[in-house]
């Protein structure tokens, strides 16, 4: 079904897409597939819930922070529920859900806070004028989601539009269409308007390229592959000028000082980058290691990968569970391929498991350089690269030797190297001595290629803000 106007339709074609569960490729479910005709039907829905007199509109900015804290409540109530479905649509381990979807109520809570903290200025303007501003919700949205962490990236978006007084257009990524239903049939039980809120789901080329060029759309916000991104902002400017938010790829650098706590170190080296099977934009997937501790350090990692316990998602002592798809399946198996073609040095794994479900034995490459496609191009699977280098100085221009800009780690025991290194390094940001965590206070997204705008943090609302000047004339005489 699609959700439109908090009803639950089929789409206009009567097309449905299938899902599959990652750990065995079964079809779970088909699920009703939107195009253009059923985006247009969402976007005259939340063309309605966003005129002037409408209820979501005349709510005080309180109220709007209520209905988000109830949804919280809720996201509270089922998280075993979503974690569950999450798990089983996307091979998330279960563990990993329940901490991502635990975190994300977390966000709601943080980013709802905001909605009535939105001030305008008053201005000292010249003339015998009084001026002031106002911020003023930018419209409809369209919300295009990945399919890596599906509640995070729905919760985090439509939360920050509706904070901000917009209504939306959500379109989930096709390989993971179940938990956006499943939460946006909370947003109805938490009270949010018809219309404010709407899902169809769809495949990119179709319902995709319909939000992105449809002329009464505001702004799109979007999370995905730099390609695609690219397309995305083209299309945001054909029929009309719509503003973006892009959280793109990246191929961040994790820098490991000799001096760094090494067994912390190879813990969350190896976190960081087999998280999730690897399937995060800000996965850790440049792994420099000073030459004075570079065999010590791969020695360990490998020790590491090789304890890692790979199987079914869904149970909880599971570390490490199933990629995507077949296609991404191949396509990091491919880069796996290239690693060894181009010189890199495969000291454990990187073979598929099984021929049911969609594995990959995490892979541990040595001897990496800087030229390899494993240390430039965005893998999104788990294929740790291990890099030397000896100075601080030269690790820093590798690090930005690249058009991505996303992340960036570095674990050392002192400051300076800190330091230097976090002003230094082009990346929205910088993890020292840890990695992966990203709290809704703090502003998340990319420089160069990695990105457009920031969310989180409390300017996150402003992107969904327009600024409107007031500038009213106090007496004739000017
Ligand atoms: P990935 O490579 O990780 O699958 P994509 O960037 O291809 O990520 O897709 C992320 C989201 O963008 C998905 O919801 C997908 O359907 C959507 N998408 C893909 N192509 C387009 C497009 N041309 N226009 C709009 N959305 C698209």
């Amino acid at each position: 079904m699609l959700f439109i106007n908090n009803e639950w339709v089929d789409s206009q074609s009567g097309k449905t897409l299938d899902t599959f569960n990652p750990h065995d490729g079964s079809i779970i479910a088909k699920v009703a597939e939107g195009d253009k005709t059923d985006i247009d039907l969402a976007v005259s829905a939340a063309k309605i819930a966003f005129h002037r007199n409408s209820e979501w509109r005349l709510l005080d900015a309180s109220a709007r922070g209520q209905i988000l804290c109830r949804f919280a409540d809720l996201v509270k109530r089922d998280l075993q529920y979503l974690a569950d479905l999450e798990s089983y649509n996307n091979g998330m381990l279960i563990n990993f859900a329940r901490w991502a979807i635990a975190g994300s109520e977390k966000s709601i809570r943080y980013i709802a806070s905001l909605a009535d903290k939105i001030q305008g200025d008053t201005l000292p303007a010249d003339g015998d004028v009084f001026a002031y501003t106002l911020k003023q919700p930018m419209g409809i949205c369209g919300l295009i989601l990945p399919w890596n962490v599906p509640v995070l990236m729905f919760i985090n978006k439509v939360v920050t539009a509706l904070a901000a007084g917009c209504t939306v257009v959500v379109k989930p990524a096709e390989q993971t269409p179940l938990t956006a239903l499943a939460l946006a049939a909370l947003l109805k039980e938490a009270g949010l308007p018809a219309g404010v809120v709407n899902v169809v789901n769809g495949y990119g080329p179709s319902a995709g390229a319909a939000l992105t060029h449809h002329p009464g759309v505001a702004k799109i916000s979007f999370t995905g592959s730099v390609e695609v991104g690219k397309l995305i902002q083209k299309a945001a400017g054909a029929n009309n000028l719509k503003r973006v938010t892009l959280e793109l790829g990246g191929k961040s650098p994790l820098v490991i000082m000799a001096d760094a706590d090494l067994d912390m170190a190879v813990r969350t080296a190896a976190f960081a980058v087999f998280g999730n099977q690897g399937q995060m934009c800000i996965a850790a997937s440049r792994l420099y290691v000073q030459s004075s501790i570079y065999d010590k350090f791969v020695e360990k990692a490998v020790e590491f990968a090789k304890n890692i316990k790979i199987g079914n998602p869904s149970e909880p002592t599971t570390q490490h569970g199933p990629q995507i798809d077949e296609e991404m399946m191949n396509k990091v198996l491919h880069y796996i391929e290239k690693g060894q073609q181009e010189g890199g040095k495969l000291l454990i794994g990187g073979q598929r498991i099984g021929d049911q479900g969609f594995y990959i034995q995490p892979a541990v490459f040595s001897n990496v350089t800087d030229d390899m496609t494993i240390a430039k191009e965005e893998i999104f699977g788990p294929v740790q690269s291990i890099l030397k280098f000896d100075t601080l100085e030269e690790v820093i221009d590798r690090a930005n030797k690249t058009s991505y800009g996303l992340a960036a780690g570095i674990f050392t025991t002192s400051v300076t190297n800190a330091l230097q290194f976090s002003k230094h390094v082009e990346a929205g940001i910088i993890w020292v001595n840890n990695y992966l965590s990203f709290p809704p206070q703090c502003p998340f997204g990319g420089f160069k290629d990695s990105g457009i705008g920031r969310e989180n943090g409390m300017d996150c609302v402003n992107s969904y803000l327009e600024v409107k000047t007031v500038n009213m004339a106090l007496s004739k005489k000017f």
